[in-house]
């Protein structure tokens, strides 16, 4: 992609409403663009990126047996006031048709519409266990939106539901799907300083489970287990001062931001439905639930507020938006050969084929945070060659075309 055809343009100036690294670098940079306060169009940029988040999620999620499907965010009230939930949510976007009067939502969680889906389906214990999900565009009327596309009235999200025979099969698949969970957040860049938390389980459950990664602007507070490594909720603490999982009392205190969330429903949902099924005895018995969780668009600005430094982002491998930035100091005819013969080799490139100074092109693949830059220039050339430099390191390094071919592809194994 020639950087003079994008549809967006990175830009030095951004509004004073800003509070947060991940709102000012992806707006900087073109990924996003903020309709209002909560709601942001994912740029073109920004949808490789996001595209690239689902994605992972989404083969993580078909290796523990998920089928994808898309259910409706637009939902008729009568769902919701069979559960008891329209009365009780909060957040939901609740109101009436212009034409028919009747109470719609636009909703945030998915269990009014997959409840009575999976009762057409799950009869017989022959049908269980069953695993769907989804990644959907969400809503959620939030007081006070902020923190970027960290906290949206608009966002991106995929949601897994479990049914099962019984709680035990659940608890089965709930530790696979913790297993998923942590391949999911190791391969968005973030593995290392996100953990499995403890959380309160609400009405349903005695515990529920977070994934909550570190960071100083994250809503939430979790105490760490510095001797088994998982961390607990803050609510949780208040009840209990020990860890839950080796009762040590060597906690730590952190900020960190919810990026994952995973729920035993039990028979919370499948009751108010009546999603019933026969067992081997011809007896009927309500479906056990599970519900898995990961904001994609949080990821995504998760990514940008844990990994940046002061020039920018650094995106991970596996979601960023091009393989390599080709940046060209004159030479054009060079860079367009190298951007050319690059492509052809597989390697998706961003080349900044505008005219403008060195420092604005080095200071904006800085702020874009492509994990590699290539640099054409004469002082390359007559160094033999390329000059090629990792984003997340300082050190620079001359090579022939070949040899940076096999560079990048290395990279990226
Ligand atoms: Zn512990």
């Amino acid at each position: 992609m020639r950087f003079s055809k994008l549809f967006s343009k990175t830009t030095r100036n951004i509004s004073k409403e800003v509070e947060s690294k991940n709102h000012e670098f992806l707006v900087r940079a073109g990924y996003v663009d903020q309709l209002m306060s909560g709601v942001y169009t994912y740029l073109p940029l920004g949808l490789k990126v996001l595209s690239k988040i689902e994605n992972i999620i989404r083969e993580e999620m078909s290796e523990i047996g998920g089928e994808e499907l898309l259910l409706p965010a637009l939902h008729p009230a009568g769902n919701w006031k069979k559960t008891g939930r329209w009365e009780t949510v909060d957040d939901l976007y609740r109101f009436k048709s212009y034409y028919t009067k009747t109470d719609l939502a636009l909703v945030g969680t998915h269990e009014e519409a997959i409840v009575p889906v999976a009762k057409k389906f799950i009869l017989s214990y022959k049908d269980l266990p069953k695993y769907v999900f989804q990644i959907q565009t969400k809503f959620r009327d939030e007081k006070r939106a902020k923190s970027g596309i960290l906290r949206g009235r608009e966002f991106r999200m995929k949601d897994l539901y479990s049914f099962h025979a019984d709680e035990k099969d659940l608890d089965r698949y709930y530790e696979i799907a913790i297993k998923a969970y942590k391949k999911v957040f190791e391969r968005l860049g973030i593995g290392d300083i996100t953990y499995l938390t403890f959380a309160s389980g609400g009405t349903f459950s005695k515990f529920s489970h977070e994934f909550q990664t570190k960071s100083p602007v994250g809503e939430d507070t979790i105490y760490l287990c510095e001797k088994c490594k998982v961390a607990i909720n803050r609510e949780i603490i208040e009840e209990q001062s020990v860890c839950p999982e080796c009762e040590s009392d060597k906690l730590k205190e952190m900020k960190a931001i919810e990026t994952g969330n995973i729920f035993k429903l039990g028979t919370k949902f499948s009751e108010p439905f009546n999603l019933k099924y026969l067992d081997k005895s011809g007896k009927e018995n309500l479906a056990v639930m599970g519900c898995f969780g990961i904001g994609s668009s949080r990821a995504m600005g998760t990514i940008v507020e844990v990994l940046s430094d002061v020039k920018g982002i650094v995106w991970p491998k596996e979601v960023a938006p091009y393989d390599a930035h080709l940046v060209n100091l004159g030479k054009d005819k060079e860079a367009e050969k190298l951007y050319n013969d690059l492509q052809k080799e597989g390697i998706q490139v961003l080349w900044d084929d505008r005219e403008e100074s060195a420092g604005t092109k080095l200071a904006y693949a800085d702020l874009l945070g492509i994990p590699i830059r290539v640099v054409i220039s004469d002082k390359s050339l007559k160094a033999g060659g390329y000059e090629f430099k990792l984003r997340n390191q300082e050190k620079t390094e001359i090579l022939d075309e070949n040899k940076l071919i096999k560079k990048i592809k290395e990279y990226y194994v």
